[in-house]
Formats: structure tokens, C-alpha cells, sequence
């Protein structure tokens, strides 16, 4: 993404500065002209034999020197460094040469020329003032006046340019989002404001820090050859200490906030930009997976994760392209009497060298990389075609569920997209189910709702998925128009040996009927499990004991199966 954006930035660098020689150019072409109009008129040649017309040679020479100075403005507007200064340069070129002639010629009619010389430079140097502070701003994030993400790749380009090493610590905050939705955004930017403040100062003078995201940071660290191999490690460890031992101004729910920072080295870890921050970012990753509050020197080891992501995105692409994937159906039935409520979609990729992806790894990817507004398209119009005429049949009472991608939910088209595809499919809208993550929230909770809200109109039934793994606080639950809610499989899974998860699960259940919806037990394998789940007085159970994924031909028989029963 950084390469992709320097590339642009060159690009448009590179139009600007030939933009700028041809102003500059054409400036000089109406300088010559105007010095040559006013010689011949000395000589004594006529002006309307030059220019064909009867004009007066104020009036000519005035408008060009008028389009002179609008070409140094242009310049200027352009590329307010080289095209500033190449104005100026002009202009005062110019300037000089007409004062010299009004002394030389004691020609005092020429010194409005001087005095239009004089404006248009005060203009350019106002113009220049103007874009120099713009440009200052777009490198500036506006809450914590840190340098942001573009002055970032700016310096990183300087830096790796210069070849001298240089460390980066990608930071991130943990639980910023409970800060967030706790105590409001007010509280956050606060506290992003003081984190910052305390960070500046716990660098080394010649470092820089810049905002990158929501609550993420990189620190880049010049001149690290002459110091202690721990120089970095101890860098980080106090700028963990600056956030974890010391309160924020009277903020509730600080002691919530640490830090997670990955590090790297230039050129040691790697030579370019892009791969830098990537590399630090994993790092941070593996960072906040082993506990939080810590901070990891990146290895090659965790290159290798990077190497299978761009492995896996090509797959994806190729298996969209190729039509490597395919869905498969795994039935839902009531819990007490067994009876088939619907089928969740699953989708399944196989390449054509025999090779099963599971959704677990492909999916994140496809998220990462934008592929998976496709994906996610391509299932709803797939799992839909597969059980039009089913679903079409009198006195149909099954649903079909697909899982849609956080992320795409909140896409502005995202309902319409839905709405048109079913339509087109002819399916009975009252039947499709989507199934959203409680991780969907987390980013733009409110956007979500919305979208969530509008589904809910057009008919569609909504399901909350992997319930009780994530954060959802109360307030926004009780906002969502939500009919079903699937507990996660992972506390289906303990729920026999463990008192308290069984306690946690019937709480969940209680409170999926509090908010009026209907409760799904995920992943439910054995009898023991079933039995609870029962008791609990859970609606419906989702699970290897009474169905595995199915391939459409199986799960057309048990629909035909359940028929007649
Ligand atoms: P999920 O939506 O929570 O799907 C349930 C997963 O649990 C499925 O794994 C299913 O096969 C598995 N499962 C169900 N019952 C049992 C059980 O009794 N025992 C065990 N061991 N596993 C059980 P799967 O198919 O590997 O899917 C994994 C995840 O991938 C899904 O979790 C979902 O988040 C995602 N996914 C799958 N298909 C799609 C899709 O079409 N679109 C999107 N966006 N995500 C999908
Ligand atoms: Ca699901
Ligand atoms: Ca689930």
C-alpha cells in the first residue's frame, strides 16, 4: 500500500514539475514578447502592423505581463517549493530589469511596471505562505497534531533513500475500544492525545512519531548503527511503561490501557517501505497474541506467515476466476423435537490440485484484500439458485443462512446488492437469513446498525454469530433488530465440565429471549451436550450430532425427509 502510494506521489511529483517548466517557459515567451513589442515601437514601427489590430501597446504589453503573473500564481499553486521559487526568481528578474530601465531611460512611464512587478510578487509570496501551511495540515492528524501516515511514507522514503539504518516500532493501543465505547469518544481522544504527548516525549529527539490509524502509531527511530543492540527494545519497553504506569487525566478504565508494540530494523529486517511496516505489524500482532502490554523484535520466522497471505490471496483470486469453490449446507433443527429449521451455507474452496482450504484461513485473507465483497455475492447467488424451487414450494417453513463479512455489511450498497440479488433469484426473502459477527460491530458500530436495520425492513431475518466470544455491550444489542442469536462453539464446548460456562451459556440464552429472539447452540457434538442445551431451553442446536455440512444433493434429501415426516 505504502509502494502503491509513493508510486502515485512520484507520478504526480513528476507532472507537476514539467507543469511548472512549461509556466515557467511561457512566462518567459510573454516577458520577450513584451520587450520586443515595446523595442519596435521605439523603432517606430506601428503597432497594428505587429498585431493586425489597432491596439495600444500599454494595453498589449499590460495583458501579457497580467498573464506572466497569472502563470507565477499557477506555479506556484502547483508546486509551491519549485514553482515558488521559479516564480519569484522570475519576477524579480523581471523587476530588475525594468527598474534599470527606467533609470537608464529616465523613462518614468515604465515604473507601473516596477509597481505590477512588486504586486505580483507579494501574491506569490502570499500564495506560497497559503499552500506551505496546507501542505503542513495534510501532514498533520488533526486531533493529536502528530505527523500522520502520508508525512510517514514521505519520511520513509527520505530515510531508506539515505541508506543510513533506522529503526520503526509500530505501536497500537490495547482495548482502546473499551475506552471508546465505555466511557464515549470523548474520553478516547483523550486519551490518544495524552498517549501521544507522553510518547513525544519519551523519544529520543531526533525520532518521529506518527499517527497511523484509529489507535495505531509508528515510532521511526534514525541513526540506530552506533547504538547498544537493546537501544530499541529499551526504547519500547518505556514507552509501554509511559502508558501502562501512569494514569490518564482522571479517565476511569485506564488501567485498561497498555501497549502492543512490534519492532524492525532498517536495512537488517528489510530494504523497503511497504515490508517495514508490514513486518511491525506482525510483530505487533504476535504481540498482543502472547498476552499484550509487550513488545516483539520481528524474525524471519513470522515473514513466513506474510509469504502464505500473498500465497493465499493469489488463491482466492484464482479460485473466483476458476470457480474453485463451492458451498456446502449443514442443517439446523429444533432442539426439542428435532424438527429441520434450515440450512447455514459453508463455503468450501478446492484447487484444482486437490488442495482443501479452510474457511478459517481463507476468509480472513479475502477480508484483508477486498475480495471478499465477491465472495460474499457470489454465495448469496449460489446458495439462493441452489434452493429456489425448494423454498418456492407451498408451505415452506425452512430458512437458509449465508455469513456475510463484517466489513461488508457496512458498505454503503451492501443492502441493495441483497435485495437485488434475491430478487433476481426469485427467493422468498422472508426465508434468507444472513449471519453477522459481534466482531462486525466493533469497527463502525453505528453504521452497522443501520445497515442491519435496513435488511430487517426489506424481510430479511438477521442472526448474530459467534455470540459470546466478542464485546457487544448491552446498549447496541438491545439497538439491533436481531431474530436469532448462535452461541459460539466454543462454549458449547465446555459447557459439561465446566459449572460456570453452563451458567454462562443459560445466561445467553435468557438474554437472546429477553431481546426477542431465537437462540442457537452451535457445534453441539455429543448427548451430554444436547441434554444441557435442552434444559437451558435453547430453540434450536446446530451440530455434528444431528448434521455435518451437506453437499446440496444430501441436503435436498433431508428436506424431502423432513416433508413427510
Ligand atoms: P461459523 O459461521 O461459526 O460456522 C460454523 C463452523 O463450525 C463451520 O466451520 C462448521 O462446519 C463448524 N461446525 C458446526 N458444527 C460443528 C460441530 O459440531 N463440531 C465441529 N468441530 N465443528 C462444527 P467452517 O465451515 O470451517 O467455517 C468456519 C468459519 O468460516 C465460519 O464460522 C464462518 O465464520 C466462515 N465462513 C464459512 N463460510 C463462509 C461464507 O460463505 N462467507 C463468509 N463470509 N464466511 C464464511
Ligand atoms: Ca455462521
Ligand atoms: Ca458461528
Amino acid at each position: 500500500m505504502i509502494d502503491v502510494q509513493e508510486k502515485k506521489d512520484k507520478e504526480s511529483q513528476r507532472k507537476a514539475r514539467l507543469l511548472v517548466y512549461a509556466l515557467a517557459a511561457f512566462y518567459i515567451v510573454t516577458y520577450v514578447c513584451t520587450a520586443v513589442i515595446n523595442r519596435l515601437v521605439v523603432v517606430g514601427i506601428p503597432m497594428n502592423s505587429i498585431v493586425g489590430v489597432d491596439i495600444s501597446v500599454n494595453s498589449l504589453s499590460g495583458t501579457l505581463a497580467a498573464l506572466g503573473g497569472v502563470a507565477c500564481l499557477v506555479m506556484t499553486v502547483v508546486d509551491w517549493k519549485r514553482g515558488g521559487n521559479i516564480a519569484l526568481g522570475l519576477i524579480t528578474l523581471s523587476a530588475v530589469s525594468v527598474t534599470v530601465r527606467v533609470l537608464l531611460e529616465g523613462n518614468l512611464n515604465l515604473l507601473a511596471g516596477t509597481a505590477a512587478f512588486i504586486m505580483y510578487f507579494l501574491s506569490v509570496c502570499l500564495c506560497r505562505y497559503g499552500m506551505r501551511r496546507a501542505e503542513e495540515r495534510a501532514n498533520k492528524d488533526y486531533l493529536t497534531g502528530l505527523d500522520n501516515r502520508r508525512s510517514l511514507i514521505n519520511d520513509l522514503a527520505t530515510l531508506t533513500k539515505r541508506g543510513s539504518h533506522f529503526g520503526l516500532l509500530y505501536l497500537d493501543l490495547d482495548n482502546f475500544k473499551y475506552i471508546n465505547d465505555t466511557f464515549g469518544h470523548e474520553a478516547g481522544d483523550q486519551v490518544l492525545i495524552e498517549v501521544s504527548e507522553r510518547w513525544k516525549e519519551a523519544l529520543p529527539s531526533e525520532a518521529s512519531i506518527y499517527r497511523v490509524g484509529g489507535d495505531e502509531f509508528i515510532a521511526l527511530v534514525p541513526k540506530i548503527e552506533n547504538k547498544p543492540a537493546d537501544f530499541l527494545t529499551g526504547l519500547a519497553g518505556k514507552m509501554i511503561d509511559e502508558v501502562s504506569t501512569r494514569k490518564f487525566g482522571g479517565q476511569q478504565g485506564d488501567k485498561y490501557i497498555t501497549t502492543s508494540i512490534g519492532i524492525v530494523r532498517y536495512p537488517v529486517d528489510s530494504t523497503e517501505s511497504e515490508m517495514l511496516v508490514r513486518f511491525a505489524d506482525v510483530a505487533m500482532y504476535q504481540a498482543k497474541s502472547s498476552g499484550r502490554n509487550k513488545y516483539v523484535v520481528f524474525d524471519e520466522s513470522m515473514s513466513h506467515q506474510i509469504t502464505r497471505e500473498y500465497e493465499m490471496e493469489a488463491i482466492v483470486r484464482e479460485a473466483l476466476d476458476k470457480q474453485w469453490f463451492y458451498l456446502v449446507y449443514q442443517p439446523q433443527f429444533s432442539a426439542k423435537e428435532k424438527k429441520l429449521r434450515g440450512f447455514e451455507s459453508l463455503l468450501r474452496l478446492r484447487t484444482d490440485s486437490g488442495e482443501f482450504v479452510s474457511p478459517g484461513e481463507f476468509i480472513p485473507i479475502a477480508e484483508k484484500s477486498d475480495l471478499i465483497y465477491a465472495i460474499d455475492e457470489m454465495v448469496i447467488r449460489k446458495a439462493t439458485r441452489d434452493f429456489r424451487e425448494v423454498f418456492n414450494a407451498e408451505g415452506n417453513t425452512l430458512t437458509l443462512s449465508v455469513n456475510i463479512s463484517a466489513k461488508h455489511i457496512v458498505e454503503p450498497d451492501f443492502v441493495e446488492t441483497v435485495r437485488r440479488i434475491l430478487e433476481e433469484e426469485n427467493f422468498p426473502i422472508n426465508h434468507f437469513e444472513i449471519e453477522i459477527t459481534e466482531y462486525c460491530m466493533v469497527e463502525s458500530m453505528e453504521k452497522a446498525v443501520e445497515a442491519m436495520h435496513r435488511l430487517k425492513e426489506l424481510g430479511i431475518v438477521l442472526a448474530m454469530d459467534d455470540f459470546g466470544t466478542g464485546y457487544s455491550s448491552m446498549s447496541y444489542l438491545s439497538q439491533m433488530p436481531i431474530d436469532v442469536l448462535k452461541i459460539d462453539k466454543s462454549l458449547v464446548d465446555n459447557i459439561y465440565e465446566d459449572q460456570k460456562e453452563n451458567q454462562f451459556v443459560n445466561m445467553i440464552i435468557s438474554m437472546g429471549h429477553i431481546l426477542g429472539a431465537s437462540v442457537v447452540a452451535e457445534g453441539v457434538e455429543d448427548e451430554s451436550q444436547l441434554s444441557l442445551i435442552r434444559k437451558a431451553d435453547c430453540d434450536y442446536v446446530q451440530g455434528y450430532i444431528w448434521g455435518r455440512p451437506l453437499e446440496l444433493d444430501l441436503a435436498m434429501e433431508l428436506v424431502e425427509q423432513s416433508r413427510k415426516q
